[in-house]
C-alpha cells in the first residue's frame, strides 16, 4: 500500500511539475472548435451556421476568421459570455473576432439573389430543398489553422452528404485542414450506394431527371468505378462521396465534373436533365473524375500532369473494360492530340502549359507525355513495369506528391533514370513533336477514314496498353 501511495504521489508531482514547466498550450489543441450547421428554407433556402469558440485566456485567441471564397457571406453575430452581442461585417471575407466572443453565428444563402447568376457549383445550386455547395463558400474558418486544430461539426435540418464519415451520434470529427480543403457538400436529395470491390461510393442525387432513374445513374457510376480498377489494383479509397446535379435543358450525359482534394476526395458531376441511360455508354466525364483518384494530389498543382494522366487513362480504361473497342480508344486519343496540337500551334510544351486557360493544350500535351512515359517504362523494363506501377508506388507514399517525387517514383519503377530526360525533351521541344514517331512505332496509322491499327515493332505494347492483350498473353 505504502509503495503504491508513494508512487502515486511521485506521479502526481511529476505531472504537476510538467504542467508548471510547459507554457500553457493554445486552447485549440484541447477543446475542438465546434460548427453546428442547420439547413432551413425559412424564408429562403439557407444554412444557419453557429461556430462555438473554445474558451481561451485573453490574448490567446486568434483574432480573425475568413470566408475563403467570399461572395454571398452575410454579417456575423458574435455572442459574449455575458449574453451581449455584436454584429460584424466581413471585409474581403475577413471577420475580426472581438476579444471574449464565445460564438459566431451567420446565415449563408444557398439561392443567389442576383438575377441570372442563380446556379453556381461552389456558391450554391439546387431546387426546392435539394442543394449543392462548396464547403469553402460557406464555412467561416480561422485565418490561421494549425496542424493540431481539431473541429467537431454537426448538420441538422437536411440529409447532408459531406466528404467525411460521421461517428455514431452524427458528429464529424475533423482536423483544421479539413476546413480549408472542405470539398463538396450537399443537402437533401435522394441516395444510392455503389460498391466497387471493398469500397463504397456514397451518391447523392440532387434533383429530378426526365428519363433517367436513380438506378440508371448509379449503374453508370458503378461502371466508372469498375473502370478505375483497370488502372489501379483496387479502388483507391474505401469511402468516396459523389454528388449528381441535373442541368435543365440539356441532354448531355456528363456535362461537367470536378474532383476536390478534401480528405477523402469528393466528386460532383453535372448531368443533363434530359439525358438517357443509353447515352451513358459514350460518357467520359464520370470515369475521368474517378480516375483522378488514381494519382496523388500534386502540391504545388501541376495540371498538365494530373489532367494528362487522367485524360490518357480515360481512353484506355474504357477500352480495357470493353466499353469501347481498342480502335475507338486510339481514335479518341488521336482526335484529342489533334485538338491539343491545334491549341499549341507548335510552340514548346512549356509555353503551352503555362497558359492557365489553354485547356486543350494542357490536357493533351499531358496525355501525350503520359503515353510516352508509359511506353518508355515498358520498353526499358522489357514489359515488366507499367505507368500503373508508378501510381501504386506513389499511393504507398501518401496522399500528395511533388513533380520531383513523381519523377523519383518513375525512376524507381524503371530501375534507372528516365523521367527528367523525357520531361525535358517534351517541355523544351515543339509540343506534339514526339507524336508521329510514337504512333508509327505502336502501329497506329491515321487514314482519311479514321485510325487503323496494324502490326509494328511496338504493336505488342499497344495491345498491352489498351487491353487487347492481357498481361498473361504478353508473358
Ligand atoms: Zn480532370
Amino acid at each position: 500500500m505504502t509503495t503504491v501511495a508513494r508512487a502515486w504521489r511521485v506521479a502526481l508531482a511529476l505531472t504537476l511539475g510538467a504542467c508548471a514547466s510547459v507554457p500553457l498550450a493554445p486552447p485549440w489543441e484541447d477543446v475542438p472548435l465546434r460548427y453546428d450547421i442547420t439547413y432551413t428554407h425559412d424564408p429562403s433556402p439557407r444554412l444557419k451556421v453557429e461556430v462555438t469558440l473554445p474558451p481561451s485566456p485573453p490574448g490567446v485567441f486568434p483574432g480573425s476568421f475568413l470566408f475563403r471564397q467570399p461572395g454571398r457571406e452575410s454579417s456575423v453575430i458574435a455572442t459574449f459570455g455575458n449574453g451581449s452581442r455584436a454584429e460584424i461585417f466581413p471585409r474581403d471575407g475577413v471577420v475580426r473576432v472581438p476579444e471574449g466572443a464565445r460564438s459566431l453565428r451567420y446565415h449563408y444563402p444557398l439561392a443567389s439573389s442576383s438575377r441570372g447568376g442563380g446556379r453556381h457549383l461552389f456558391g450554391g445550386m439546387g431546387e426546392g430543398d435539394t442543394w449543392h455547395v462548396g464547403g469553402k463558400a460557406y464555412l467561416l474558418t480561422p485565418s490561421r489553422v494549425t496542424p493540431d486544430l481539431r473541429v467537431d461539426l454537426t448538420v441538422s435540418g437536411a440529409d447532408a452528404l459531406l466528404p467525411w464519415t460521421p461517428d455514431d451520434r452524427g458528429v464529424y470529427h475533423l482536423r483544421g485542414e479539413d476546413l480549408i480543403d472542405a470539398g463538396f457538400h450537399s443537402f437533401g436529395g435522394r441516395r444510392c450506394q455503389v460498391h466497387v470491390g471493398a469500397s463504397v461510393l456514397e451518391v447523392a442525387l440532387l434533383g429530378h431527371f426526365t428519363h433517367l432513374t436513380d438506378a440508371d445513374i448509379c449503374a453508370w457510376l458503378e461502371q466508372a468505378g469498375r473502370e478505375v480498377v483497370t488502372v489501379r489494383r483496387a479502388f483507391p479509397y474505401p469511402h468516396v462521396t459523389v454528388r449528381v446535379v441535373p442541368v435543365p435543358g440539356d441532354d448531355t450525359p456528363g456535362v461537367f465534373g470536378m474532383t476536390l482534394w478534401s480528405s477523402p476526395p469528393s466528386i460532383s458531376i453535372l448531368v443533363g436533365q434530359d439525358a438517357t441511360a443509353v447515352s451513358f455508354a459514350k460518357d467520359w466525364v464520370a470515369v475521368h473524375e474517378m480516375l483522378h483518384l488514381t494519382h496523388p494530389a500534386l502540391v504545388p498543382r501541376v495540371a498538365w500532369l494530373t489532367e494528362g494522366l487522367t485524360t490518357y487513362y480515360t481512353e484506355l480504361a474504357r477500352a480495357r473494360s470493353g466499353r469501347q473497342p481498342a480502335q475507338q480508344a486510339w481514335q479518341e486519343l488521336v482526335n484529342g492530340f489533334a485538338r491539343g496540337h491545334a491549341a499549341s500551334r507548335s510552340r514548346p510544351m512549356k509555353e503551352v502549359v503555362a497558359e492557365e486557360r489553354n485547356f486543350m493544350g494542357i490536357y493533351w500535351t499531358g496525355a501525350l507525355f503520359a503515353l510516352h512515359l508509359d511506353v518508355e517504362l515498358r520498353r526499358v523494363t522489357n514489359g515488366r513495369a507499367r505507368l500503373e506501377d508508378v501510381l501504386e508506388l506513389l499511393a504507398t507514399r501518401g496522399p500528395t506528391a511533388t513533380l520531383e517525387s513523381f519523377g523519383d517514383a518513375v525512376d524507381t519503377v524503371a530501375g534507372q533514370p528516365l523521367f527528367d530526360a523525357l520531361l525535358a525533351r517534351h517541355l523544351s521541344g515543339p509540343a506534339f513533336a514526339a507524336l508521329d514517331p510514337l504512333l508509327e512505332d505502336l502501329g497506329v496509322r491515321i487514314d482519311p477514314g479514321g485510325v487503323k491499327l496494324h502490326a509494328a515493332p511496338g504493336s505488342g505494347v499497344r495491345e498491352a496498353l489498351d487491353g487487347e492483350r492481357t498481361p498473361d498473353d504478353a508473358g
